[in-house]
């Protein structure tokens, strides 16, 4: 999925911080879109999908910044909390994806994110058939109502930002392999 989808499912979770805690709105933001965004850097470096995505381990982390941030509510627990949550549903997510390839839709490489725990790669499940695919925007906006519904000021504007460069994006997917290697999956 694109990593716009992937912020927007991570601001998207940090809905249910800001209706039980609205102090608590801004730090839950911030820790959806960093946690929703880091994974897909080991596009810069590293290995795509493999580096700094942790599907099955990542549920260890972010479980315990949950418990902590129950514990001890406040900006730095909440924003941690919902960053590990969204962190790991990335990770976990693009498993629904398609595989790690230039042209997704060939369905040439089936490998779509590696499961630290097992030591393989876990198989593309082609839900969402590639990022940039129709279906990827239905979930980015699907996500992107909630927040919307229940943030203003610059949370919206990322968002709304969000939807109409994923818009673009989505339009011009298969157009981009001819020019570039896709840096947003
Ligand atoms: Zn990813």
């Amino acid at each position: 999925m694109m990593v716009l989808t992937h912020i927007l499912v991570g601001l998207s979770l940090a809905v249910p911080v800001t209706v039980v805690a609205p102090s608590l709105a801004g730090p839950a933001a911030l820790g959806g879109i960093i946690g929703g965004f880091v994974p897909d850097l080991d596009l810069l470096g590293g290995q795509h999908r493999k580096t700094l995505h942790f599907p099955v381990l990542g549920l260890i982390p972010a479980g315990a910044g949950v418990v902590v941030a129950l514990l001890v509510p406040g900006p730095l627990t909440a924003a941690v909390a919902v960053g590990g949550v969204a962190f790991v549903v990335h990770s976990a997510s693009d498993a629904l994806g398609g595989g790690r390839e230039l042209r997704p839709w060939e369905r040439t490489n089936t490998d779509a994110v590696y499961d630290h725990y097992r030591g393989r790669w876990l198989a593309a499940r082609y839900l969402v058939p590639y990022d940039g695919h129709p279906r990827d925007l239905l979930v980015a906006v699907l996500a992107a109502i909630p927040v919307l519904a229940v943030y203003d000021g610059p949370v919206r504007w990322v968002t709304v930002s969000a939807l109409l460069l994923g818009t673009v994006y989505a339009l011009v997917r298969k157009r981009i392999p001819k020019y570039v290697r896709p840096i947003v999956e």
